[in-house]
């Protein structure tokens, strides 16, 4: 309940921002001044130094560089809760290639990130319930390529289609989507594993040109009145979201760049939409906000994390983030 009334005080949709530190590997590059600042005093603030003026930022939170993976979780801890009171939850990671993505949602095998962090909480809190409620958890995994959907519990990545249920209901289904039931945290791991479903590790050549969904399904039974619930938490770690056509990109490259700025634009817009409480939600601009329609309507809660470098040879992209950040803000 605590973690209910948390939840609503902060909104139903919340933009984070985490500054990725300046790694020995980044300083080789050109342009190394750090031009982003964060607040001490002000944990929603943040400057960027560009062309000589100070643009200030307002988020929900900002996550200095040396913000641990620890930290990060606190803020998101109480939407996972929220998911197995039958909640419908969406975590997004956004940024430029590079900005730490990947790193925010899947992690390293010492500082594990969301993803793992979130499983781990979901199932504790399953087994502290149990006495009252009994759970069946089961797991999906998509990746979104060029507007193309592929599942990535099948072995060679079968491509699948949004469709309208058949049942009547309105609701959208993908049919053939693999969903596998998992009944703790290390079958959960073993089945992701095992499926090469952990965004870090993504086989595929394209894993930053493409969007990545973790999908866990929580179905929830009262024991005593039968009641039911059901959540679900999407874990995303998107596209790289910088602007190649800057660079000259032509062809494949110029297409695939098209449709994640095209699928970056319409989850904007579904943000914005559905935080100014507008009565059309434009869902079908892209597949990404298609298949998500469920989870990011009227009465679910998300989570965006921006993820920003503080380089001056990135300021560009940042300020494109932050912006982005601004806009659903
Ligand atoms: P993206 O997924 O946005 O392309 P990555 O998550 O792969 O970016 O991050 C790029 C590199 O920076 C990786 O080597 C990653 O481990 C490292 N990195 C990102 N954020 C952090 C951080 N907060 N602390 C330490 N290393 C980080
Ligand atoms: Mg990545």
């Amino acid at each position: 309940k605590y973690h209910e009334q948390l939840v609503e005080l902060k909104g139903n949709i919340r933009v984070l921002c985490r500054v990725k530190p300046v790694l020995k590997e980044d300083q080789h590059e050109e342009g190394q001044t750090v031009v982003v600042t964060t607040d001490p005093n002000n944990e929603s603030a943040l400057t960027v130094l560009s062309k000589g003026k100070a643009k200030n930022f307002e988020l929900d939170k900002v996550f200095h560089p040396q913000a641990t993976q620890e930290e990060v979780f606190q803020e998101i801890e109480p939407l996972i809760t929220s998911c197995i009171d039958g909640y419908h939850v969406c975590i997004f990671a956004y940024g430029q290639t590079g900005s730490g993505k990947t790193y925010t949602m899947e992690g390293s095998v010492e500082n594990p990130g969301i993803n793992q962090r979130a499983l781990k909480h979901l199932f504790n809190e399953i087994e502290e319930r149990k006495d009252m409620w009994t759970y069946t958890v089961s797991v999906s995994s998509v990746e979104i390529y060029n507007e193309v959907l592929r599942d990535l519990l099948s072995k060679d990545g079968e491509k699948l289609d949004i469709k309208i249920n058949p049942d009547g209901t309105g609701q959208l289904h993908v049919p053939g989507l693999r969903v596998m039931e998992v009944k703790s945290f290390q079958h959960i791991k073993k089945v992701t594993r095992k499926n090469r479903i952990t965004f870090g590790t993504q086989m595929n050549q394209h894993s930053s040109r493409s969007h990545a969904l973790l999908t866990v399904t929580v179905l929830g039974t009262d024991l005593a009145s039968g009641a039911k619930t059901t959540g679900k938490l999407n874990l995303v770690d998107l596209a790289g979201s910088e602007r190649v056509w800057k660079s000259g990109a032509e062809g494949e490259r110029l297409k695939e760049a098209q449709n994640i700025n095209r699928s970056l634009l319409a989850l904007g817009d579904v943000i914005q939409a559905l935080k100014a409480h507008q009565t059309h939600i434009p869902f079908r601009n892209s597949r990404l906000t298609y298949l998500l329609q469920d989870s990011l309507g009227k009465g679910n809660k998300t989570a965006m994390v921006v993820q920003v470098s503080s380089l001056e040879s990135n300021v560009g992209e940042t300020l494109c983030s932050l912006k982005f950040a601004q806009r659903v803000c």
